[in-house]
């Protein structure tokens, strides 16, 4: 059973425990450098990248993140957690810094007011069965994507999950809804990744 994190420094840590719990995972939160070491992948949330941001480096987790992610380690980000793993911001607020992985441009805040919080049913490759109902709160879009991404869901014409690797993000929240595919992927993908000896 891969032991899986939930970077819990701020936004909806507990949403996605649960949700990592009914996937299968050992579900933990995250803050300090000695917990991230002990986990076979991780989750960051969504909430506030700019706070998740400042937080992490804070907490002194924002380098060694980089390295367990530069080194292959699973991860999922979801809205807040997705503009973390990208490497490039269109529009950061002073002093936000992401952890980076996914070679994709974000544009945070991306629908707009008119539709600051919507649901919409959303096909993402890799889940089986009925599309996900995704639910975007403030959401951020995938702007452009490098050759190693895959897209692994698009609304309206926008890009809203995506794959390199062993990082996967989506814009929206799957951990918000009772359907746990979603995790269940990532889970999947930390399975693969699960340190001999570790359970
Ligand atoms: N708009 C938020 C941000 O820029 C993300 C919102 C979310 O995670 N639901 O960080």
């Amino acid at each position: 059973t891969p032991v899986v994190g939930v970077l819990a420094l701020q936004g909806d840590v507990r949403e996605h425990l649960i949700a990592l719990a009914s996937a299968d995972a050992l579900a933990r939160p995250v803050r300090r450098p000695e917990e991230l070491a002990e986990v076979d992948g991780l989750v960051i949330p969504g909430g506030e990248s700019t706070t998740i941001s400042k937080l992490a480096t804070l907490f002194g987790v924002m380098e060694p993140l980089r390295a367990r992610v530069r080194d292959g380690m699973p991860v999922y980000g979801t809205c807040a957690g997705m503009i973390m793993l990208a490497d490039k911001i269109l529009d950061p607020r002073s002093g936000q810094e992401t952890v980076g992985g996914i070679d994709m441009i974000v544009r945070r805040n991306a629908f707009g007011r008119q539709n600051e919080s919507f649901e919409a049913a959303v096909d993402v490759k890799g889940v089986e069965g009925a599309p996900v109902e995704g639910v975007f709160i403030r959401a951020p879009w995938v702007e452009s994507v490098g050759a190693q991404v895959e897209v692994v869901a698009e609304h309206e014409g926008h890009i809203v999950a995506v794959r390199q690797g062993n990082a996967l993000a989506t814009s929206f929240h799957p951990e918000l809804t009772g359907d746990h595919r979603v995790h269940a992927l990532f889970v999947e993908m930390a399975r693969g990744n699960t340190r001999a000896g570790s359970l």
